[in-house]
């Protein structure tokens, strides 16, 4: 592979990685809020479980890219293609370590040093659980979050409020 492949395909893998989460946050409004929200409900849910009827959405989105990766590497070779596969799949591990390790804390861990960036992506995913109906939630991004969700405005004793 030449430099410049390389380079076009590093591109398709940023710009991928960047459309995911406006295919996240798409089906999060409309789809999982939406007539899928009889999945979606267990996780807008206080519960002790360890798994949840939501985790079936981690299995259909790793699809795409398991899909992708296998087409374009073994049925036609195409490294553009492979680019994209790549770029859903980081999107897919941003979205378990964003989502559900650093804010669920399913896995018990948590950066110490929050940039302020993190902090209102944090901050946005709680108030999005501040409600659990179907109807009426906001704030639907992970990567992405309107500037009203900035640290200042939000204290960390109410962002463990938010998740009780
Ligand atoms: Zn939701
Ligand atoms: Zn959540």
């Amino acid at each position: 592979m030449n430099a410049v492949t390389l380079s076009i395909c590093f591109c398709i893998v940023i710009g991928t990685f960047l459309f995911w989460e406006f295919v996240a946050w798409f089906t999060h409004k409309h789809i999982m809020h939406g007539f899928l929200w009889t999945w979606h409900k267990s996780h807008h849910t206080i519960h002790q479980q360890v798994l949840e009827k939501n985790d079936w959405f981690v299995v259909v989105f790793s699809l795409p890219s398991i899909g992708l990766l296998y087409y374009f590497s073994l049925v036609i070779y195409s490294p553009y293609g492979i680019a994209v596969g790549v770029g859903v799949f980081f999107y897919g591990v941003f979205y378990i370590i964003f989502h559900d390790v650093i804010v669920h804390q399913r896995i018990k861990w948590r950066p110490k040093k929050r940039s302020s960036y993190l902090q209102r992506m944090i901050n946005a995913h709680y108030i999005h659980h501040g409600k659990h109906t179907k109807e009426g939630c906001e704030a639907f991004g992970f990567l992405i979050a309107p500037k009203k969700y900035a640290p200042k405005q939000f204290t960390y004793k109410k962002e463990r409020q938010e998740t009780q």
